[in-house]
């Protein structure tokens, strides 16, 4: 029996040892992934459920490496924000998507907006504001058409040095959202005192709208909360028409999901989504 132990924890410890080996080349990746030109944003369309029209697009990071392969966005930005990386990279996705809206916008009648996820750690970063208003100078974005989004989890453990940062960013005009909202603390205290003008139904509520009556029950109470805080609400993750005919049925504002579109490239974005003005 001992040898069996022995045996288990060489096992469990090797186990334990890739994933520290995995962990620390990724890490070494990250740290390059920027220069070598391996960090990519595509969006996904927003689509405004009234009119069926497009309302928006929502930049996602992408991570294409060579050795690793493609690393999801789940497991790069923790690493990011763990090693300081997310500084850097967030500009990267901020800069690079303003400049491919601000070229769609260019050639647009009705320009659309960009909503762009934001890690709690960027907004303790007390420089911050002056760079995201300086690269939206830049490509002469108007702020109205810039959504931030925010974890609702992680903006609730920071709150008290983030909510100042929420109010100079609403005062310059920006949209604040929160994201994954209901999975988290749901204290409605806070939303009256926060300046924020979107939320978003986690996809995995919307997922099990037509199967669980919870489900149903908490997308009906997020649009009802949205209603009377007088909130935009976005449903993400619409797989199907009938998970679009019932949130049209509640009333809720804009949808995104795979039942539109997956994330997209730019180009395949302007190919799909531009209007052709003659
Ligand atoms: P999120 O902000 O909740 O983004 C939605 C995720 O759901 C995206 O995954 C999107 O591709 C996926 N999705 C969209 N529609 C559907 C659908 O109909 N069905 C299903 N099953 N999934 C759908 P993605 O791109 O892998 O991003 C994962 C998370 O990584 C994001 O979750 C966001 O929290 C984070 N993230 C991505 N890009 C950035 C970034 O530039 N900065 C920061 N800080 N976080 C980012
Ligand atoms: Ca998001
Ligand atoms: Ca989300
Ligand atoms: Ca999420």
């Amino acid at each position: 029996s001992k040898a069996r132990q022995k045996g288990s924890f060489l096992f469990f410890n090797t186990a334990i040892n890739q994933q520290v080996h995995l962990d620390l080349q990724r890490e070494a990746a990250l740290r390059l992934a920027l220069e070598n030109n391996e960090i990519d944003v595509v969006y996904q369309p927003q689509i405004n459920i009234k009119s069926g029209k497009i309302h928006g697009v929502e930049a996602l990071a992408r991570w294409h490496n060579d050795r690793l392969g493609n690393v999801s966005p789940v497991d790069f930005i923790k690493i990011a924000e763990d090693t300081g990386l997310i500084h850097d990279i967030g500009m990267f996705v901020l800069k690079k998507s303003l400049l491919d809206i601000s070229n769609f916008n260019s050639n647009q009648d009705q320009p659309i907006a960009v909503s762009i996820n934001l890690s709690p750690k960027q907004l303790n970063d007390a420089y911050f504001i002056d760079k995201l208003v300086a690269a939206v100078t830049d490509r002469n974005m108007e702020h109205r058409l810039i959504t931030l989004e925010i974890t609702e989890n992680l903006l609730i453990e920071d709150l008290a040095s983030i909510s100042p940062v929420l109010e100079r960013l609403r005062d310059y005009g920006f949209n604040l959202s929160l994201d994954d909202f209901g999975t988290g603390y749901s204290s409605l205290s806070y939303l009256s005192n926060l300046p924020i003008n979107e939320i978003k139904i986690d996809q995995s509520f919307v997922n099990k709208l037509l199967t669980s009556h919870e489900s149903e029950s908490l997308v009906k109470a997020i649009i009802a909360i949205g209603e009377s805080y007088q909130l935009t609400v976005v449903a993400e993750g619409v797989e199907t028409a009938e998970q679009l005919a019932q949130l049209s049925h509640y009333q809720c504002h804009i949808a995104q999901g795979y039942y539109f579109d997956r994330p997209l490239s730019v180009s395949d974005l302007c190919a799909r989504y531009h209007e052709h003005l003659n």
